[in-house]
């Protein structure tokens, strides 16, 4: 520890109805030659350009009472005159957007990610950081409590009042929420767990803690205990239509659909509640896998500007495969359960033919300009680093419990991947992960590396799965709604002829928003933003026009209408067959037992 003094900073949700919160910071020795201050462009876990100091309203220095003036240097960065004594920063930030990745204050609640926030004054990154958080002036507001992984420097705890952190990283790595939540505790691995949920739900806050307890506790013994924080908060804004979350080192921010969560009459697990548990694990698993367990590239995190690696298959795609192996190894779902989801994440990868031009190494280092900014040719051009890196972990996991007969695992690279780099803080250089699973096979890995991660080809994965009795099978979609996983609902059904795009309802028609690669509608000049609005003379709505394409034989040719921008156009499409491209995985019956043992050893039970 230094002597030198902490950065102080203050935050007031100043007027919750106009969205407002009015921050302080306080440098005790400015630079002499004048001090600059600067808000980050992006949050670590979400890696596009956020620009939070677009959300400044005004800011103004003063020192010892008196105005010190400010300049503005970049679209971050504001600059002080020269001043002696203690600097204050005072700013107003707009906080109207409800998301983990961002702050949001209204009458109902407020919640905030430091890096939307909290101003970074030059030079100090390391220096220890004390917060006071208050609460919204005025009677209305006096039951709201505080939920954050924050240490507490004097407040009570789910107080208002003084918090702390040892630097400016530890500081915006802990969001905060602050009003009327729901409170419930667990321990795990002798690790206190909170959830908070904001929002109105009806949830059952003690088979969550319970049905959570086995998540958490699985994944410390995962990497070997003590676990490496010394609390965790699960923070939850419970919504009637959400769905994400981000990762910090000692809680998680998501948001959910209300209907998602667990009601005290259901026994099982049913589709809602998976998913969230699904998130949860994910989230959780990112406590080491990306938080600790770091890119090279990210440590320590530049926050300033788009920091490229071309991890993020590793960091994104072996959680995202962890996530839900873990929900059927605590035995919370069934294998079947769990397949079905593999099996829809293999459909997600399958279903572009933009896996054949972009690897996921290329998508690891666009994700900033690509995966995250997404237009209607995505399909056509680009593979998700989160799907196919889940693949690839399968794969991987498949390939090193063959390579070594069963005696080592993609648990144990993580492992190692945990002892060598996450536990000493080094950061995992670009050729890391590859060096530590050749190390745990034994073997050079080269060319599965090469194929999954530098190459376009589909990855092996019938071939792989068979070593666990596990079939692997494609057919063609069967709807819009058909997201693989399961078997055909008709397997009498013969070739299905589709027009090869995708729409969502609008008024008057369909609206196309994706045209793929080689079908008949791009064939035939149909492009994204055309409102298709009659097939062969008769009129088309989202609701009917697979209906209607479905009604005529494969090679048939109709006419479809078109708005395009204000102008009726008449195309002729010739039907194509539906490809195969939608997953469907199964447990082979009746397998002999030492594929039933290494089944068992992958999914546990
Ligand atoms: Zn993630």
């Amino acid at each position: 520890m230094s002597d030198s003094p902490p950065v102080r900073y203050r935050i007031l949700p100043v007027q919750p109805d106009a969205h407002l919160f009015e921050v302080a910071c306080t440098v005790a020795d400015p630079a002499p030659r004048g001090q600059a201050f600067s808000l980050p462009a992006w949050i670590p876990g979400s890696y596009m350009v956020r620009d939070f100091a677009r959300n400044v309203v005004w800011l103004r220095a003063a020192c010892d009472g008196r105005p010190v003036s400010v300049e503005k240097t970049d679209k971050q960065t504001w600059r002080c005159a020269p001043c002696d004594g203690p600097l204050t920063l005072t700013y107003e930030v707009y906080a109207g957007e409800l998301s983990v990745r961002a702050a949001h204050l209204d009458t109902t609640h407020g919640y905030f990610n430091g890096t939307g926030v909290f101003i970074l004054p030059d030079g100090r990154e390391g220096r220890e950081c004390v917060v006071d958080i208050l609460p919204p002036p005025g009677e209305a507001y006096r039951d709201w409590r505080v939920a954050t992984a924050m240490a507490t420097d004097g407040a009570r705890p789910h107080g208002f009042g003084s918090y702390r952190a040892g630097d400016y990283e530890e500081l915006v790595d802990h969001p905060v929420e602050m009003g009327r939540f729901s409170l419930a505790g667990f321990e795990a691995c002798g690790v206190p767990h909170e959830v908070a949920i904001t929002g109105r739900h009806r949830a059952d806050m003690d088979r969550l803690c319970k049905d959570l307890t086995r998540i958490c506790e699985h994944q410390v013994r995962l990497f070997g205990e003590p676990a490496p924080m010394g609390r965790y908060l699960f923070l939850v804004m419970a919504v009637g239509e959400g769905y994400g979350g981000l990762e910090h080192r000692a809680s998680t921010s998501l948001i959910c659909c209300r209907e998602d969560l667990p009601r005290a009459s259901e026994a099982k697990v049913g589709e809602g509640y998976r998913r969230f548990l699904g998130l949860c694990s994910h989230e959780y698993f990112h406590t080491w896998n990306v938080k600790r367990i770091r890119p090279a590239a990210f440590t320590p995190y530049d926050l300033s500007r788009e920091t490229h690696t071309r991890l993020l298959w590793a960091f994104e795609g072996i959680t995202s495969y962890y996530d839900e192996l873990i929900l059927t190894r605590t035995g919370l779902i069934p294998p079947e359960s769990y397949l079905e989801l593999l099996g829809r994440t293999a459909t997600r990868v399958w279903r572009g033919s933009g896996r054949f031009k972009q690897s996921l190494t290329e998508s690891s280092f666009d994700a900033w300009t690509k995966f995250y900014k997404q237009d209607e040719n995505a399909p056509n051009a680009i593979v998700s680093y989160y799907a196919k890196g889940a693949l690839v972990a399968l794969a991987l996991d498949l390939t090193l419990r063959r390579h070594t007969a069963g005696g080592c695992s993609l648990d144990d690279v993580m492992r190692l991947l945990w002892q060598r780099y996450g536990r000493t803080g080094v950061g995992v250089p670009e050729d890391g992960v590859e060096a530590i699973a050749a190390e745990v096979a034994g073997v050079s890995l080269q060319g599965f590396f090469d194929q999954a991660l530098r190459g376009t080809q589909d990855l092996p994965l019938a071939d792989l799965l068979g070593d666990v009795g596990v079939s692997f099978q494609l057919r063609p979609t069967e709807s819009q709604e058909d997201k693989g996983g399961k078997p055909a609902a008709d397997i009498e059904a013969g070739p299905r002829p589709t027009l090869g795009l995708r729409a969502t309802a609008d008024a008057g028609g369909a609206r196309v928003t994706h045209v793929f690669d080689g079908g008949a509608a791009q064939v035939a000049g149909l492009s994204a933003g055309d409102l298709v609005v009659a097939v062969d003379g008769i009129r088309a709505d989202n609701q009917n026009l697979e209906k209607r394409i479905a009604s005529y034989p494969v090679g048939a040719r109709v006419q479809v209408h078109v708005f395009r921008r204000d102008e009726l156009t008449a195309l002729e499409a010739e039907l194509r067959a539906a490809p195969a491209d939608t997953c469907v995985l199964s447990l082979v019956p009746a397998v002999d037992e030492a594929t039933e043992a290494r089944r068992k050893a992958w999914l546990g039970g």
